[in-house]
């Protein structure tokens, strides 16, 4: 008798449970995943889920071979350049909390691509350095980047995809939702594999436009890198910046009309300072000839 007593008020404890769970956790699952349009995450958290991004990337240098700025300064004062001319814009928020002086190179000529992620982490491929014939057109490129960490997409793609995975983890009770360090490796491994919204990349689109219009590059620097992919007609895998909007056309046009809208120059800044950018990284593929003629 005794017993059955125990297992009665066990199980409607786990009943009281089951339904506050329940109560609280769907309504906020469904909240974070189908209705959030802003980001519940603070721009304190965006920093620390950037500073854990570029641990993990720092910590797979087969991926991600970091070019390390002490061998490299020059190519490194060159990027500063080119970034520092991007957040001296007036439309910049967070230049002082987000993380864009830590800019890092990765030495891979195989991989046309550029990203920044929450928090202003930025990582610009030698491949994307090496392929674009103008510097504007990695201002436009990076604009766009950091225009997705300025308008904070990665933390509402993060918060909705997170949430949706969490809220079926949940139901069919496989997440340990106290488990806070296997919570951190979920969402890391969100955040990399993070493509966003059509919304999103109109979005950076425009406001790469707005963040160079006070720059002295071309302010429709982006449009020129598409420009570049449609005439070469390169197959370049799938850059971030193509990742959920690949149709290039559209966008040049709606590019280079938010340029005539903003009043931007398009005129393109001094091209020398460019090849010098191009020289000053590594030239793999000339000692990779040099190795394959001997
Ligand atoms: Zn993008």
């Amino acid at each position: 008798m005794r017993l059955l007593q125990i297992i009665g008020s066990f199980l409607y404890a786990i009943r009281w449970l089951l339904i506050v769970a329940i109560g609280i956790g769907l309504p906020l699952y469904i909240y974070l995943a189908f209705i959030a349009k802003e980001p519940v995450f603070t721009v304190e958290n965006d920093v620390e889920l950037g500073k854990m991004s570029a641990q993990s990337l720092a910590e797979d240098p087969e991926e991600y071979p970091i070019l390390p700025e002490s061998e490299y300064p020059e190519a490194y004062e060159h990027l500063r350049r080119v970034v520092g001319g991007i957040i001296d814009s007036p439309e910049i928020q967070y230049r002082d909390v987000f993380a864009y002086d830590q800019m890092k190179i990765i030495n891979r000529d195989d991989v046309l691509n550029a990203f920044c992620t929450p928090g202003g982490y930025i990582y610009v491929y030698t491949g994307l350095i090496k392929y674009l014939d103008r510097e504007d057109d990695l201002a436009g490129v990076l604009g766009h980047e950091i225009a997705h960490a300025e308008n904070r997409h990665g933390s509402v793609r993060l918060q909705r995809e997170f949430g949706v995975k969490a809220l079926t983890g949940f139901l069919l009770l496989t997440v340990p939702i106290s488990t806070s360090d296997y919570i951190n490796a979920r969402i890391l491994k969100e955040l990399m594999g993070l493509s966003y919204s059509r919304d999103q990349e109109a979005q950076s689109d425009a406001y790469s436009v707005r963040y160079l219009a006070t720059s002295d590059y071309a302010c429709d620097g982006t449009a020129g890198f598409f420009i570049k992919l449609q005439e070469s007609g390169d197959d370049v895998g799938i850059p971030e910046i193509l990742s959920d909007h690949p149709d290039s056309g559209s966008r040049i046009r709606e590019i280079q009309r938010e340029a005539k809208r903003v009043g931007c120059s398009t005129e393109p800044a001094d091209p020398s300072r460019w090849k010098a950018f191009q020289q000053s990284l590594p030239q793999k593929d000339a000692a990779a000839a040099e190795g394959a003629s001997e």
